[in-house]
């Protein structure tokens, strides 16, 4: 294992516990920082970024439990690994409440030096895993927006000369011809925007939310009104409860929108499209719902319309699969999440949690 490129940070104030677990891991091969209070770890894990904070729970400047809490809630420092230490004699619930706040573990004295650098190993381990996944998801991300990026400029030459063509020989073209062209000019439609939705779902990078109050009774007012000719077409009647002020990024506009127009575009046949939106306060956070009379979905796939590309409808219906795959990730990152339930040929139910604004 790599061990030098990854670096542990000892935090004790009590210098001879600190000193003596500093050798054992610098024996073993790691590389090793120090710290002796709270408020020096913190501004060593922000300057140095260790993988790894073994963290003192008792400490006079600041307890382990919130220095654990700060490096958990800055975004930048967030994903480090974090194990608290502390003295013999402590009670469950000391231990409980060190997980509950963020810590991935908590080690108890007196640690064997064996458990400890097996414990410093095992994580590390994970970091590595974690790592390279998380790179080869940032390198398809990447990859995506590239393609979809240089897709564009082609497909807007081919989209704006069918278009002229379309217009230039209007009249002068046999009935086959002109389908033909048509097919040109829709399949280039298709495309624009299957491109759009692949540069939105790779912008939409996790963990960079800005968390703001959103007020979702003006944000459904500008979805209704964008989706107006929609409503009409399909005779749709759309109701909604008063809607809060949320706390959220901006994006979640775009997730409404997604929900209510996969309802309009999925309502049965011969059966206008109800839709409800409701939310109430549960458990701490503002719950939504989204309410339909459409076609349903099969349970087997409640879960994995959220997958990008998974498409249960006919292809008569115009969609690119990445709708939901994109509502997901906007929920995630504002620290919601949604879901759906449904009965086919009777309507679904799509949830969605968000933080309330403190
Ligand atoms: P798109 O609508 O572009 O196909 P989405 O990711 O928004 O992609 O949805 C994925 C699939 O989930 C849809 O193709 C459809 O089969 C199903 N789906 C989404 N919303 C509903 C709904 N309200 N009622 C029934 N099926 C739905």
């Amino acid at each position: 294992m790599d061990t030098k490129r990854q670096s542990i940070l000892n935090v004790d104030d009590y210098e001879p516990g600190r000193y003596a677990r500093t050798k054992i891991l610098r024996q073993a091969g790691f590389e090793v920082l120090e710290a002796a209070n709270g408020a020096e770890a913190l501004s060593m894990v922000a300057s140095k970024k260790p993988s790894i904070v073994l963290l003192d729970v008792n400490m006079p400047d600041m307890s382990g439990y919130e220095v654990c809490r700060r490096i958990r809630t800055n975004s930048a420092t967030a994903t480090t690994t974090v194990v608290h230490i502390s003295a013999s004699n402590i009670q469950t619930q000391h231990q409980v409440d060190g997980l509950d706040g963020g810590a991935d573990s908590y080690l108890v004295e007196p640690v064997a030096p064996e458990v400890l650098i097996a414990t410093v190993k095992a994580f590390l381990r994970a970091r590595l895993a974690e790592e390279s996944l998380r790179r080869s998801n940032e390198d398809l991300e990447r990859f995506a927006y590239m393609v979809a990026h240089d897709l564009n400029e082609p497909l807007r030459t081919v989209s704006t000369y069918a278009q002229l063509l379309q217009k230039g020989l209007s009249g002068k073209l046999d009935e086959n011809s002109s389908q033909h062209l048509k097919f040109i000019v829709e399949g280039a439609g298709r495309m624009r925007s299957l491109i759009q939705d692949i540069l939105h779902y790779s912008q939409a990078n996790r963990g960079e939310a800005e968390l703001k109050p959103v007020d979702m009774e003006v944000a459904l007012s500008r979805i209704t009104a964008s989706l107006e000719s929609a409503i009409k077409a399909g005779g749709a009647a759309l109701t909604h409860d008063p809607l809060p002020v949320v706390l959220a990024d901006s994006r979640i506009e775009h997730v409404l929108q997604n929900l209510i127009s996969n309802s309009l575009k999925y309502a049965r046949a011969g059966s206008p499209a109800e839709i409800h939106i409701s939310a109430r306060s549960a458990d701490g956070r503002w719950l939504f719902s989204v309410i339909d009379n459409g076609i349903g979905i099969a349970p087997e796939y409640q879960k994995a319309v959220f997958g990008v590309f998974r498409r249960l409808h006919g292809q008569n219906i115009p969609g690119t699969g990445l709708g939901l795959a994109l509502c997901q990730r906007i929920i995630e990152d504002c620290g919601g999440s949604i879901w759906a339930e449904s009965e086919p040929g009777i309507g679904s139910t799509f949830f969605f949690t968000l933080g309330h604004v403190s």
